[in-house]
């Protein structure tokens, strides 16, 4: 039985040939991620070439990840490149880029003096230091440190109490989702969105076809999960910003919750970053990591994902190889359930969904290893996913963008197929590429779930308890490499 929980691993200055994006795949990863706050379209484009490469290279669909930047509001810069704050030192806080006079912070974001007022919190170097807006005049903020810190140019700003107008998306967001659209990137994460509506526009903007992943970093997209969760593909739990703008020690309690409700939901749920923090520098990680990890399996998330450790890290390679050890560890054996809260309940049952549950319960019940699911948009996939069976989705596409889709879907193996007009020789074929691939012998039960007629969508309709052998494979058909 292989890993059912899949990786997304971030490229970067690392990943320095098609060779490590090789290994990368070797190891484990599923989903390459590529960073737009880094990197010019030129490096995104080579590492997209790189993972396409790796992928037909190892016979492993891959997808690509499109992690845009969003509106992160930034200092500006300060005379000396940062500034040392203390407890009790005053700033004047104003809106503009810099360089700043001694004794003042500016902030690259021109309603600060519309939206901040008296009473809010200014939250710098990634959530270390909190200043307290004590005044507001026409002319600026006057702002309070609480603790101390050193604070670089252009460093994030986050403030928890105030409520901004910020769009979903900047010049540089809109540029980078047209770059994406012609480099065919097969998800798209949004960063700093607040509610439903800015999904939407993130979507359009990809082109209307792609699945938008909306990143919770915000106390605001939090609050209003659910009209994201409406509109959405895909939640990411985004600890590192979410950790600045709520406090840290809410975060375990709000991963659980946010897992649960994305589950819940049907959507792809990933818990990211600083999971593998210290194999940065480390061969190994610590017990607190591999403990961390092994948690957002029980809690249910489809994906982990690893940032600067595959980015900028020292061991890449080993980054994911951990990764894959600790998931499959966590997956089994005592207390490896994942927590009932995380179920999938569909809202409004269809007959994709009745099939999908009727067929996990089957495979279950006769304690049959795989699930063949034959499927057009992925969906059929993903739904059989969310019923979290113990056997194997073996999904069969011949969609190539549902195909690399598929690899982000818990427990969902994407295998190329061939466009077939008879759901006769749909079955032979697959049972013949099952065979070829030693994922089944003759003789063994499986479970296979399709839409009849064939290559329409959502048409999910049929379950069939098939023994392998018993269709008898065609001999004259050209089949997918496996
Ligand atoms: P980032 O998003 O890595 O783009 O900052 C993830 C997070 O904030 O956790
Ligand atoms: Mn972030």
């Amino acid at each position: 039985m292989g890993r059912h929980t899949k990786i997304i691993a971030t490229m970067g200055p690392a990943i320095s040939s098609a060779g490590v994006v090789e290994s990368l795949v070797a190891a484990g990863m599923d989903v390459a991620r590529l960073n737009f706050s880094h990197g010019t379209h030129d490096d995104h484009q080579r590492y997209a070439e790189w993972v396409r490469q790796a992928s037909a290279a190892l016979n492993r669909p891959i997808a690509i990840l499109q992690d845009i930047q969003g509106p992160k509001i930034r200092t500006g810069s300060f005379a000396g490149g940062s500034v040392e704050v203390n407890p009790g030192d005053r700033f004047r806080v104003r809106a503009g880029r810099g360089p700043a006079h001694p004794g003042q912070i500016l902030i690259e974001y021109g309603y600060l003096l519309d939206d901040v007022n008296a009473g809010d919190l200014i939250v710098l170097a990634d959530g270390l230091l909190r200043l307290e807006v004590v005044a507001k005049d026409e002319d600026g903020l006057t702002a309070e440190a609480v603790q101390s810190a050193v604070v670089a140019d252009r460093s994030g700003v986050a403030f928890p109490r105030s409520r901004l107008r910020v769009g979903a998306t900047t010049e540089k967001d809109r540029q980078d989702l047209e770059f994406g659209k012609q480099l065919g990137v097969d998800f798209v994460a949004a960063s700093f969105v607040q509610a439903g509506d800015e999904i939407k526009e993130v979507a359009d903007l990809a082109g209307g076809s792609t699945p938008v992943i909306a990143k919770i970093e915000l106390a605001a997209a939090y609050r209003n999960l659910d009209s994201i969760v409406d509109v959405a593909q895909g939640i990411m739990v985004a600890r590192g910003d979410l950790g600045v703008h709520l406090p840290l020690e809410q975060i375990p309690a709000v991963q659980r919750d946010i897992l649960a409700r994305t589950n819940q939901a049907g959507l792809v749920s990933i818990t990211a970053t600083e999971m593998l923090e210290s194999m940065t520098t480390s061969v190994r990680p610590t017990r607190a990591e591999v403990t961390d990890v092994a948690n957002a399996v029980l809690n249910g998330t489809d994906a982990v994902m690893l940032s600067g450790e595959t980015a900028i890290g020292k061991h890449p390679v080993r980054t994911v190889e951990a990764m894959n050890t600790i998931c499959r560890e966590a997956e089994k054996g005592p207390g490896s359930t994942v927590e009932a809260s995380a179920a999938f309940m569909e809202r409004h049952p269809t007959f994709a969904s009745a099939t999908a549950k009727a067929a996990v319960e089957a495979a279950s019940d006769l304690g049959l290893g795989t699930i063949v699911a034959f499927t057009e948009t992925g969906n059929t996939a993903l739904l059989l996913s969310k019923y979290r069976p113990t056997a194997e989705i073996m999904a069969f596409t011949p969609e190539p963008s549902t195909l690399r889709r598929m690899a982000l879907y818990w427990g969902v193996i994407p295998n190329d197929f061939v466009r077939l007009d008879h759901t006769d020789v749909m079955i032979s074929t697959a049972e013949e590429i099952l065979i070829r691939m030693d994922a089944c012998a003759d003789g063994d039960g499986v479970v296979m779930v399709a839409g009849i007629p064939p290559n329409q969508r959502a048409s999910t309709n049929l379950m069939k308890l098939h023994t392998i052998g018993e269709a008898g494979a065609p001999k004259d058909l050209d089949l997918p490499r496996h």
